[in-house]
């Protein structure tokens, strides 16, 4: 089997991955799409970071497949947001007409820093980070069968064997990664090509963009995440790998 395929036995079968699998290969994007949109229809949701380009680039390719409002589109708003994610996130909205699902955590900013004290993400980041996107991704996917992720291969080395299909047993959904064999350049060309608006922070020397008290700029030959809990060994949020302690390609 290639590597567009993993999964629990029995647990996918039902959702005919596997002729999918061995049917096309390793699909473009627009396939793996389409396919998923046919295959889970009303039961499909596409996340969006609002972060980085991945995730409105496949809202864009959505929009172009068929009608985005047949596919839940939602984002985990953890309360640390850059005020300009924000308002990037209202422009896209309002450019694609979708209507986004944010979902957030139980405790408010000030309700976690009374009963876990101030800073959580400089001490513990792993806490904060189960709290404010784990859970929330959790509430957002329990009612779906397949989550569409902009998670690419050549975005850390953890990433590299990310398989275009696989049965997260987490969140109990199939998880569909149509960028998973795209490079930065890939992503670069689209956005030209269909003009996709972009976080305004990535020209500001963002290159991978999250909370802003675990996000900096990087240099031009630094790692795109090594921004990312700086200066920490995390290097990711724990939303595509349980334990999230991961090597960074470039330190
Ligand atoms: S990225 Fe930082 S602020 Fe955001 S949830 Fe994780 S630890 Fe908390």
């Amino acid at each position: 089997m290639s590597r567009i395929f993993e999964s629990e036995k029995g647990s996918i079968a039902r959702a005919g991955l596997l002729e999918f699998a061995g049917r096309l290969g390793e699909p473009s994007a627009e396939e793996l799409l389409r396919w998923a949109v046919e295959g889970f229809r009303g039961r499909l949701a596409l996340s969006l970071s609002f972060g980085n380009a991945e995730g409105v680039v496949l809202l864009d390719m959505l929009s172009r497949l068929t009608d985005p409002a047949g596919v839940r589109v939602f984002t985990i708003d953890t309360g640390f947001l850059f005020d300009m994610t924000r308002r990037y996130r209202r422009k896209v909205v309002e450019r694609y007409g979708v209507a986004l699902e944010v979902h957030g955590p139980r405790l408010s900013v000030a309700e976690q820093a009374k009963k876990y004290g101030e800073r959580l993400y400089e001490r513990d980041p792993d806490l904060c980070c189960a709290m404010r996107k784990i859970e929330p991704q959790r509430w957002a996917l329990k009612d779906c069968d397949a989550w569409i992720s902009g998670i690419r291969r050549d975005q850390t080395p953890q990433r590299a064997n990310t398989p275009q299909i696989r049965w997260e047993k987490r969140y109990g959904v199939v998880k569909v990664s149509p960028l998973a064999a795209w490079t930065a350049e890939d992503v670069e060309e689209y956005v030209e090509e269909y003009d996709v608006p972009l976080n305004p922070l990535l020209g500001k020397g963002y290159r991978s963009i999250g909370c802003e008290p675990c996000t900096r700029p990087v240099a031009e030959d630094e790692d795109p995440r090594a921004g990312r809990w700086s200066g920490t060994q995390k290097t990711e949020c724990g939303l595509h790998f349980a334990g999230g302690k991961v090597e960074r390609a470039v330190s």
